[in-house]
């Protein structure tokens, strides 16, 4: 079978690797389709992000889905022919953390195609993966397609659980790529009163409006793009920071309402903040990383129609393109989640 495997910065290689036949409680999973996210990208167009780079060759990818071809014998709620959205999230269920109820900070974590640790966690961009049966959301009902955007919904899902009660607030989202997008659907399911998106290209911000958000701003359209929500001492309750860039951020802190809470999921490398204006405002700076039992919130909300992930899926391309794939993928002005037909 074939996986796409990353050797440096613009260096994809489709590899021919081995597949495992299932343990006892594990299933093995035909993949069908992969999602491209924002850290494949880090991966292969600059060999990392931050301090994690990469020292060995790695199989990318962690946002998939396929049908089950093998079930090992304890796995007896899975059936052959199933069609699954498999998350990436392996914690080890016995650190200090897993044992708190965060297994997101798992010590031992093995989170698919990651640099963190060394050696690299091997990703899921693979024709066949075996997988632990935890690992399995039913998708019954979804398309591949759709069940391969579990993951990302899953990280914004996570992200508002950590901005805390949404009903009634006033949200700001920096960054319009699928995780931004995806948090305007979350904080509309979850009760927010107006959502306003912002980004450097059009394209998403006409996809922000066809997805309901109430106000867009391009902030390369003057120097103080948010401007009319500063006075009064701001506007917005919350802020989803979904770009990792230091100037986005330093333009949404004087539109934030005194004691605004600002949940940072963009990982762009490190950020500037202004403390000074922070903290005069009381605002609260919240991290959000990955997700655990979110991933399968994100299935049943997919399932039971509470949130449509199709108008973020823009493209989808054969495996033998995944040059083509990858550099769509970092091209915001024509795509936002494109994905892989593995199948
Ligand atoms: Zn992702
Ligand atoms: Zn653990």
């Amino acid at each position: 079978m074939k996986a796409i495997v990353v050797h440096a910065a613009q260096d994809l290689r489709l590899e021919t690797c081995s597949s495992r036949d299932p343990g006892d409680d594990e299933v093995q999973v035909q993949i069908e389709r992969g999602g491209i996210c924002g850290s494949d990208l880090h991966y292969f167009q600059h060999g990392g992000f931050g301090t994690v780079k990469l020292r060995e060759p790695m199989i990318l990818g962690h946002e998939v889905s396929g049908r089950v071809v093998q079930v090992g014998k304890n796995a007896t709620d899975i059936s052959q022919g199933q069609l699954v959205a498999v998350s990436p999230s392996r914690p080890c269920a016995a650190c200090e953390y897993c044992l708190q109820g965060m297994p997101n900070h798992c010590i031992d974590m093995r989170f698919y195609g990651s640099a963190m640790p060394f050696p690299h966690i091997q990703g899921a961009f693979r024709q066949i993966l075996t997988v632990h049966k935890n690992q399995c959301a039913d998708a019954q009902g979804l398309s591949a397609a759709e069940a391969a955007m579990a993951e990302p919904l899953a990280v914004t899902i996570h992200a508002a659980r950590q901005a805390g009660n949404l009903v009634g607030k006033r949200v700001l989202i920096t960054g319009c790529g699928p995780i931004g997008l995806l948090c305007a659907l979350v904080a509309q399911r979850a009760g927010a009163k107006e959502v306003v998106t912002t980004d450097i290209s059009d394209y998403p911000l006409v996809m922000a409006q066809h997805l309901g958000a109430d106000t867009t701003v391009n902030v390369t359209s003057d120097d103080s793009p948010l401007q009319s929500f500063y006075a009064g001492k701001g506007y917005f309750d919350t802020l989803f920071e979904c770009t990792g860039v230091a100037a986005a951020l330093a333009q949404a802190i004087p539109a934030m309402k005194p004691r605004g809470v600002i949940v940072q999921l963009g990982l762009g490398g490190d950020m500037t903040l202004p403390v000074q204006q922070m903290t005069a405002k009381e605002l609260q700076l919240r991290g959000s990383f990955r997700f655990h039992e979110e991933f399968f919130t994100g299935v049943t909300w997919m399932k039971t129609k509470k949130i449509d992930v199709n108008p973020l899926i823009t493209h989808t391309l054969e495996l033998d393109q995944m040059q083509q794939a990858f550099t769509l993928a970092t091209d915001r002005s024509v795509a936002l989640k494109v994905q892989l037909d593995f199948s």
